[in-house]
């Protein structure tokens, strides 16, 4: 049997496989293993939980973790801090925020003309994996082409930018000029904790500030690194979707 029809078959063997994420929810192989950000047991000592962190996002005075700061160590485990599902329904999976409200206005034109969404990836000091999972979206379990959304590398014909990594010093003027280099309307996404907060590099020699701190963000995805579905619902964030359309589940 030539090759071509070993694949017909195959696929017809198979079935559709792409994934039917956002039209329904997020399937617990496409859930993070971990909660994000960790789950703070009745039993949690805030203070020991500071001490373990790494990153700072577990903030004992304010009881309270933040989950762009977090990189799933799980030193906090220790401490009383679970990584599970916490039984009332919150979703491990989907912790995209608009963090602009511009977004929800400039959205609506963009959804008025039902434009396909083009994606520029910059990466300013990753260590490759938040990258690798946002470039995951084009494969065909993914298929971001489906929902009229494309990579692009050129900036001009950018409608957002994706930013992955602890922005260095090497990449501060790349990064301004991509951004100004953008059409208007133009929205960022900061996807993992490194292009939110530092993560891990936070403090380093050659680490200089969170992405929001040089151009506007628009969009946060926390996670280290961030899923595809993850990223996906970010994505659709930023194209004016609310979080009920990104997220139907
Ligand atoms: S998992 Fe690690 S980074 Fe996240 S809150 Fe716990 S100790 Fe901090
Ligand atoms: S957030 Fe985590 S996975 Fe992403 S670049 Fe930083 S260290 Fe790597």
């Amino acid at each position: 049997m030539d090759l071509p029809k070993v694949w017909v078959l195959r696929g017809i063997k198979k079935g559709i496989v792409t994934s039917k994420f956002p039209s329904k929810g997020p399937t617990v192989d496409e859930q993070p293993q971990r909660s994000l950000p960790p789950i703070a047991t009745p039993n949690a000592d805030w203070a020991a939980g500071e001490k373990l962190c790494p990153t700072g996002a577990v903030q004992g005075s304010k009881k309270e973790i933040d989950s762009g700061k977090c990189i799933y160590c799980q030193r906090c485990a220790t401490a009383g801090f679970a990584f599970e599902e916490d039984g009332a329904g919150r979703s491990r999976a989907l912790q995209a925020q608009v963090v602009d409200s511009r977004i929800a206005e400039l959205g609506k034109k963009q959804r008025a003309f039902g434009k396909s969404f083009h994606v520029l990836m910059i990466d300013v000091g990753s260590c490759n994996a938040c990258n690798l999972e946002v470039l995951n979206l084009s494969n065909p379990y993914y298929d971001l082409n489906r929902l009229g959304i494309f990579f692009t590398n050129s900036p001009k014909h950018a409608d957002a930018l994706i930013v992955v990594g602890a922005l260095n010093r090497a990449m501060v003027d790349v990064l301004k000029r991509t951004y100004e280099s953008i059409p208007e309307p133009k929205f960022v996404v900061s996807a993992g904790a490194c292009a939110i907060s530092g993560g891990i590099f936070q403090g380093t020699e050659s680490f200089v500030s969170p992405v929001q701190d040089v151009i506007p963000v628009d969009v946060v995805i926390p996670g280290c690194p961030p899923t595809p579905i993850q990223i996906l619902e970010g994505l659709l964030l930023a194209m004016g979707k609310t979080k009920k359309e990104a997220v139907a589940v």
